[in-house]
């Protein structure tokens, strides 16, 4: 078991927000021997331990108080948040701050051959997506519904394979969005990374350190600006 007075952070392990989080705590000063199997991290010289997991476990690992905080896209954040709610369940965080990276968009897209006419045309649709709440929430409040098609990766050729109508993805350039024969028709979403910690009681010592690494994180942000 890990040692619960040490600060436990969970970032992604592998991916787009990777190495902007390792870069951001090694800023704050954490001195961390990241070794690329190893699923924790100890910092050499403050009490904290870095979890190193997909980052879709990351808001469940922070909403079910496992670990202490999080960095995690908002729009894994919301979803997990959304499909938690639609379970019944009252799912808790604290959002500490947006980050300045890990920027990127949800959006419909149609493809490029098809005529598109405004968002009543997705009536009775069918959309591919990984994000199905953040997705509902959109156009429900728009009136429209539309059948999904979940999927957790390859959205983009969802339609080219006959599996749906339009697709829900997250873009940032829209490369790869022209390369499957699609154009972004509507944001739902705007996402940046952001930190979050867990509710509930914590030490006097972990809170402090997690002020502590907020000043700095605050310093490393605003001297990017
Ligand atoms: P994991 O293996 O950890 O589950 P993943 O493949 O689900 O990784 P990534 O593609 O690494 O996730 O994206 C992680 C996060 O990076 C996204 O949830 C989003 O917040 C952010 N992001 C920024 N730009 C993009 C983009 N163009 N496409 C996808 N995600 C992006
Ligand atoms: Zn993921």
């Amino acid at each position: 078991m890990l040692d619960k007075s040490r600060l436990r952070i969970a970032m992604q392990k592998s991916g787009r927000l990777s190495d902007e989080s390792k870069k951001l705590l090694a800023q704050c000063g954490i001195k961390i021997n990241l070794q690329e199997q190893r699923l924790v991290a100890f910092a050499e010289n403050m009490p904290i331990d870095i979890l190193r997991v997909r980052d879709d476990d990351i808001p469940g690992l922070v909403i079910d108080g496992v670990v202490d905080i999080g960095i995690v896209g908002e729009n894994v954040l919301e979803e997990e948040v959304l499909d938690r709610q639609a379970e019944g369940q009252n799912p808790q965080y604290k959002k500490l701050r947006r980050l300045d990276f890990g920027g990127c968009r949800l959006s419909i897209a149609a493809p490029r051959d098809e005529k598109y006419e405004g968002l009543q045309s997705l009536e009775g649709k069918r959309i591919a997506t990984t994000y199905p709440h953040l997705l509902r929430r959109y156009l429900s409040e728009k009136n429209i519904s539309f059948k999904t098609c979940l999927l957790n990766g390859s959205v983009e050729v969802a339609p080219r394979a006959g599996l749906s109508d339009v697709i829900c993805d997250l873009v940032s350039s829209g490369a790869t969005l022209e390369a499957n024969g699609l154009v972004e028709v509507q944001t739902i979403y705007q996402s940046k990374a952001c930190l979050i910690q867990r509710e509930g009681d914590i030490s006097a010592e972990k809170q402090a350190l997690i002020d502590k690494l907020m000043t700095r994180i605050q310093g490393v942000v605003q001297a990017r600006e």
